[in-house]
């Protein structure tokens, strides 16, 4: 079905329907008590609809509680269409857009954005990357550092980690610097021992791969390194490319606190990409699950001290 035909975007009684489904395919569960399937729907003029009253602790909850969605002015399938336009987008869609398309104020906008980010994000990551006989590339790309539109103040550059298993997923990380001892234990967190892992000729490297079943180096500066089918980081550069082209494209508003969400924005879409046999009807369920229990509130977004600063590459 078309967006255009969805009521699931059209209407908020539609959106809260499938997030039900989505989100309680065995009834609904208490927010409070964790009870599961022991609700009942409050009916009657009294109540908006969609509200449940736990048999349990007899409080009462909806489907956006503990979630990224709560305490929202944004009506549910405005919410769901955001996070379509955000999926099914290759290289993302910004605030401004959203605004403009949707009647949302900017603010609203930048928030209800960062908000789904956060939904993308893998809370605990489930498994390794590689293992026997797979190959995980890692390297390190730099964001920001050039003051195009600005008199006075170069932002730092922050550094973006990416692993990139060959066929497989990527996991980024915001890190503060490219030391051994920062990395190290990133890569050793995330990366199964028994793979083969592939860097460029960092000398931060030797030591890291040496925990690993292989190691090899590329050297950008010998050309025939490139062009091997086996050596090369090709994956995880051809992975920074579509990053830098989505954030060079649609977010000219990226500060350093926020890089991580759009890492994981990134990630997400790459980890559930058409490649792997994903839709984006599937994409946005998927992420849509990822509401739950990352209430994210505008203090803990955004930070006072901190300005919409600009960090082009
Ligand atoms: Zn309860």
């Amino acid at each position: 079905m078309s967006i255009a035909d969805n009521p699931v975007f059209q209407d908020a009684e539609a959106a809260r329907e499938f997030l039900e489904s989505l989100l309680w395919p065995d009834g609904p569960v208490c927010p409070h008590c964790g009870l599961i399937g022991a609700a009942r729907q409050l009916q009657g003029k009294a109540h908006r609809p969609g509200v449940y009253k736990c048999k349990g602790c007899e409080k009462q909850f909806t489907v956006t509680v503990n979630t990224v969605f709560e305490r929202s002015h944004i009506p549910l399938n405005k919410w769901l269409l955001i996070l379509h336009l955000m999926v099914a987008s290759k290289k993302g869609i910004s605030a401004h857009q959203i605004h403009r398309m949707l009647g949302l104020t900017y603010k609203s906008a930048w928030f209800a954005c960062h908000r789904l980010r956060e939904a993308m994000r893998d809370g605990k990551f489930p498994a390794l990357l590689g293992g026997a006989n797979k190959v995980v590339e890692a390297d390190e790309t730099f964001v920001g550092g050039k003051a195009a539109n600005r008199k006075n103040y170069v932002p730092p550059k922050a550094v973006m980690l990416s692993l990139v298993e060959r066929d497989g997923s990527v996991r980024s990380f915001h890190i503060p610097d490219v030391t051994a001892e920062t990395l190290g234990p990133v890569i050793t967190a995330n990366v199964d021992k028994a793979t083969y892992l592939m860097t460029d000729g960092s000398p931060v490297y030797p030591g890291i791969g040496a925990g690993f079943s292989g190691h090899g180096s590329v050297n950008h500066s010998i050309e025939e390194y490139v062009r091997a089918a086996f050596w090369h980081t090709n994956t995880v550069e051809n992975y920074f490319s579509i990053f830098k082209r989505g954030i060079f494209g649609c977010y000219f508003h990226v500060s350093e606190a926020h890089l991580h969400r759009y890492a994981a924005e990134f990630d997400f879409r790459y980890n559930q990409r058409v490649a792997l046999g994903i839709d984006d009807d599937q994409r946005m369920a998927k992420a849509a699950k990822g509401i739950v229990g990352k209430r994210l509130t505008y203090r803990r977004t955004r930070r006072p001290e901190e300005t919409e600063a600009d960090i082009p590459f």
